[in-house]
């Protein structure tokens, strides 16, 4: 169909306005069939089915898909949180879109009627603040101060591309920045004790929420469990500090920022193993002087093949990181030889 409307467009070129407007139209319904096939993408109708899961007492988590950003996750890809405290909800991130905070705030009020006491973000990645939208207005919104400052520089840019990649579940959002400052330090709130953890590697600020009372902490993307990390922000070595950090304290259930809740330490030990490798693999490509195509057909070890867009985000990486690392060979190397 689409190449009978293409040959009557180019055909018609000298004149015939009709068959060209015909072609156009045929254009565009072949443009809308991926829409078509996935109603609950389209405009205001997307329903993300939220439904939170109780994981320990007056918390729940609701957890999204393990893929990248697709026309048919509408951005839900990402896990947010909210704990009920006798005093108000703490919500734990508001999702990647308008409509994902509003049916957030509706999924909250299936569970309690308390108000909403404070947002927090983790970091600035917009599947985890996008949402933001639905909480503004009378609500803080809390944030590590690195994090409102790369949502400033970044947040026009994360969002074009959301929409590009998610389409119309993207509807009306705009980009609304935290506007609370976060500090690391221990609140209590409704009988709950909470201690906020201002760490760093995933993105230049990662907020990790730990529920002492509970016994729940809320690690955001410093841990992915069964899905391999995204690293376009990251350093590495800081991110390892941090999995060292998290490890370090006393919990009983781990919330990652993508992937299953975690009832013990797996979680921290897979995504540093991952970070391990990625960085090893890396450096030791860049030492043996291999260039960026060669690296992208590095063989992944088994025990990483299993990992929910291992593949993607393996290349991914390389893309933003293996120049670094190119580059601080290079840099050494100077370095050794105005020495010698
Ligand atoms: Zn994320």
């Amino acid at each position: 169909m689409v190449t009978d409307a293409r040959m009557r467009f180019y055909r018609c070129l000298g004149g015939c306005r009709k068959r060209i407007v015909t072609g156009f139209f045929q254009f565009v319904l072949a443009a809308l069939l991926p829409l078509l096939m996935f109603p609950t993408a389209m405009a205001a109708g997307y329903d993300y089915q939220l439904s939170p899961q109780k994981i320990a007492t007056d918390t729940y988590v609701l957890q999204g898909s393990q893929q990248h950003f697709r026309i048919n996750n509408g951005g839900n890809i990402q896990n947010v949180a909210f704990v009920v405290t006798g005093a108000g909800v703490i919500v734990w991130d508001t999702g990647p879109s308008m409509l994902y905070g509003e049916q957030f705030r509706a999924a909250i009020a299936t569970v309690t009627d308390q108000p909403i006491a404070k947002v927090f973000i983790s970091h600035h990645h917009p599947d985890h603040v996008f949402g933001n939208q639905a909480f503004a207005g009378d609500i803080e919104i809390y944030a590590l101060p690195a994090t409102n400052k790369a949502f400033h520089q970044e947040a026009d840019g994360l969002s074009q591309n959301l929409y590009r990649l998610v389409g119309n579940a993207m509807s009306g959002t705009e980009p609304v920045p935290p506007t609370g400052r976060a500090e690391a330090g221990s609140f209590s709130l409704g009988g709950h004790e909470f201690v906020l953890h201002a760490l760093s590697g995933h993105t230049a600020g990662d907020l990790s929420l730990q529920d002492v009372t509970t016994g729940v902490i809320f690690a955001g993307d410093l841990v992915f469990n069964g899905r391999a990390a995204t690293t376009p922000h990251a350093d590495i070595g800081q991110w390892m500090q941090s999995l060292d950090y998290l490890d370090a304290l006393e919990f009983d259930l781990l919330v990652p920022g993508h992937g299953s809740v975690d009832d013990g330490r797996k979680a921290i030990f897979d995504t540093r193993d991952y970070l391990s490798w990625l960085v090893a693999t890396l450096q030791q490509r860049a030492r043996e002087g291999a260039d960026m195509a060669e690296v992208l057909t590095v063989k992944r070890p088994a025990r990483f093949q299993a990992l929910s867009e291992g593949k993607n985000e393996f290349q991914r990486s390389v893309a933003h990181l293996f120049p670094r690392y190119e580059e601080a060979l290079f840099e050494s190397g100077a370095a050794t030889t105005t020495h010698d």
